[in-house]
């Protein structure tokens, strides 16, 4: 089954999200195939962000990302890629249709409570840069 890469931003840890949002994942019918809390290393976001390395507001993004604890999940199930996108809501909670995670949540494009893989070839990567074969399930 298809496999996306979801994260849980040290805001969305912070307030207290982590039950919601598995929740909605959960209920709408996608396996959660791994999870943990991490304290990533600035040179892991890097990398993980590599492809936003020439933006003006990057500092502030490993900055932000860097500040307290992140939960990395694995989910699964039919279209987990676009349809966790879906659920997320738009990158700029703004814009992000309400129902949606970002959209019931946030307010703020530069804390906006989570992360979601944009490509199925992106997910791959980013499972492997967050966890160990051995822990997904
Ligand atoms: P994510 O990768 O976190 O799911 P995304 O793929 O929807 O987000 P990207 O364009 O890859 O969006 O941006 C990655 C993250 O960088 C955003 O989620 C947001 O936290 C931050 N970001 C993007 N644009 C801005 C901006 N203009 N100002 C501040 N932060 C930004």
């Amino acid at each position: 089954d298809e496999q996306t890469f979801i994260a849980i931003k040290p805001d969305g840890v912070q307030r207290g999200l982590i039950g919601p949002i598995i929740s909605r994942f959960e209920t709408r019918g996608y396996k959660l195939a791994a999870i943990k809390l991490i304290s990533p290393s600035k040179e892991h976001l890097e990398k993980h962000y590599e492809d936003l390395s020439s933006k003006p507001f990057f500092p502030g993004l490993i900055k932000y990302m860097s500040s307290g604890p992140i939960c990395a999940m694995v989910w699964e199930g039919r279209d987990a890629v676009k349809t966790g996108r879906a659920l997320l809501g738009a990158t700029n909670p703004l814009a992000s249709a309400p129902g949606t995670i970002r959209g019931d949540y946030a307010i703020d494009i530069g804390r906006n409570i989570c992360h979601g893989s944009d490509s199925i070839e992106n997910a791959k990567k980013e499972i492997a840069l967050w966890f160990k074969e051995g822990d997904i399930v």
